[in-house]
């Protein structure tokens, strides 16, 4: 049995520490609850200690939890890999994408996202170590990326998501982390003040304190909240 609330307070320990020590504010640090293959209870009991905004890979398991938890109404964040016949039901339940690994994909979703709702927050999955195995831009294809989607008037690009080569030391963590800040600030010199990406994705449960440092703005915690997952 896993002890929920001592999890939460603990992730949250650890990023308060983290951003102390790098004089960092916990407030500028979204808490994203990883909940893939939790149920919708786990949820609930993880929005009573605190939590708002959750993050889902699988789209048929989140719709599920979204209509289930509807009046609850929290922060969805879909984080999955993204086939093009399913972007329709991202754009219309979902209030961030994390995932958008090619331009024909921000595409369908700027198409798709209904007019009566909010833009829809998206971010770039950038290929940090260049994994041929990983989907994501290569680092030198985002700023063409960028270019095409920040005039696409139903999102509103935030900035870049990644999901690193897993290391066990901080320094090793914080080498590909670091790339990722250095791209978001590059770019940023390109823009317009009114166009700035503010959102650093980046940080999961074995390096979340090396993405603090490396100045995250979410983390995208799993299994150090709702315990291990059990293989797919
Ligand atoms: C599963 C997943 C996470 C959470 O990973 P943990 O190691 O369980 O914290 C974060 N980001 C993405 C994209 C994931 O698929």
């Amino acid at each position: 049995m896993i002890n929920l609330l001592d999890n939460i307070k603990r992730v949250r320990g650890r990023l308060e520490n983290a951003a102390s020590k790098c004089q960092r504010s916990s407030k500028d640090i979204t808490l994203l609850a990883v909940s893939k293959t939790r149920s919708a209870q786990m949820i609930r009991q993880a929005v009573e200690y605190g939590i708002h905004s959750f993050g889902e890979n699988y789209l048929q398991e989140a719709l599920q939890k979204i209509s289930e938890l509807q009046s609850l109404s929290l922060d969805w964040h879909f984080i999955g890999p993204i086939q093009s016949n399913k972007t329709r039901q991202i754009a219309e339940n979902f209030s961030w994408v994390h995932s958008i690994d090619r331009v024909k994909i921000a595409c369908r979703l700027n198409d798709q996202r209904p007019a009566n709702m909010k833009r829809l927050n998206v971010c770039l999955q950038v290929n940090i170590d260049n994994e041929i195995s990983k989907s994501g831009f290569m680092l030198d294809e985002v700023e063409s990326a960028v270019k095409e989607i920040i005039d696409l008037s139903n999102l509103q690009l935030r900035g870049f998501m990644a999901i690193p080569r897993y290391q066990d030391t901080f320094d090793a963590q914080r080498e590909p982390l670091a790339k990722l800040r250095k791209l978001i600030d590059k770019v940023n010199d390109s823009l317009d003040n009114s166009n700035k990406l503010d959102t650093l994705s980046m940080g999961m449960s074995s390096d979340l304190e090396a993405a603090v440092f490396e100045q995250a703005t979410i983390v995208r915690v799993g299994s150090d909240i709702f315990g291990n997952r059990e293989p797919k």
